[in-house]
């Protein structure tokens, strides 16, 4: 036994971690020491939240049953590829990238179900994506979406004991192999 957290052991930790932080930001903002918006706030908690439970690095176990695919529901076998694509705790787990593909392997699968409705029902209007996007105009609420996902994905990374240059020495193994 030991070793790796569990599921449960890792939203735990996450849960935790979020109230010392939520109960510093209160007290630092009734100091007045730093300024957080109401939707900054809910943008992070949400962001955090979706990172925690919803897109957790564990997810490259799904072609199996693991508890961040439980979250899903229905959905859950959707992230079937995922865990077959990534070996366990391989890119999945490091800390630039690994969040990144959980994120575009989510935005594909949106973009085949708004496909595939718009295939089977050709009359149903879609919400569709802004045709221009402003970086300078989003970043109030780009900052802590991306903050709160990717605290989520660092503490679980860091209970699993996986290093920051993890990817790195990752593939510099692979590369020393070769020759
Ligand atoms: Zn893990």
């Amino acid at each position: 036994m030991g070793g790796v957290p569990s599921g449960r052991v890792h939203n735990l930790i996450n849960v935790a971690a979020y109230s010392v932080l939520a109960g510093g930001v209160l007290l630092a903002s009734a100091q007045n020491v730093v300024a957080v918006s109401p939707t900054q706030a809910v943008y992070f908690s949400l962001a955090y939240a979706a990172g925690t439970f919803l897109l957790s690095p564990d997810l490259d176990l799904a072609e199996g049953h693991v508890n961040s695919k439980r979250y899903w529901g229905v959905l859950g076998f959707l992230w079937a590829p995922y865990g077959m694509i990534f070996s366990h705790r391989g890119i999945s787990h490091t800390w630039v990238v690994g969040p990144l593909t959980r994120l575009a392997y989510l935005a594909i699968m949106v973009g085949i179900g708004v496909g595939l409705i718009s295939l089977v029902f050709p009359g149903v209007r879609l919400p569709t994506f802004p045709q221009t996007l402003n970086v300078a105009e989003l970043w109030p609420a780009l900052w802590p979406l991306l903050l709160g996902y990717y605290l989520s994905q660092w503490l679980h990374l860091m209970a699993d004991g996986v290093r920051p240059d993890h990817g790195m020495r990752h593939s510099m193994r692979k590369i020393r192999k070769r020759f």
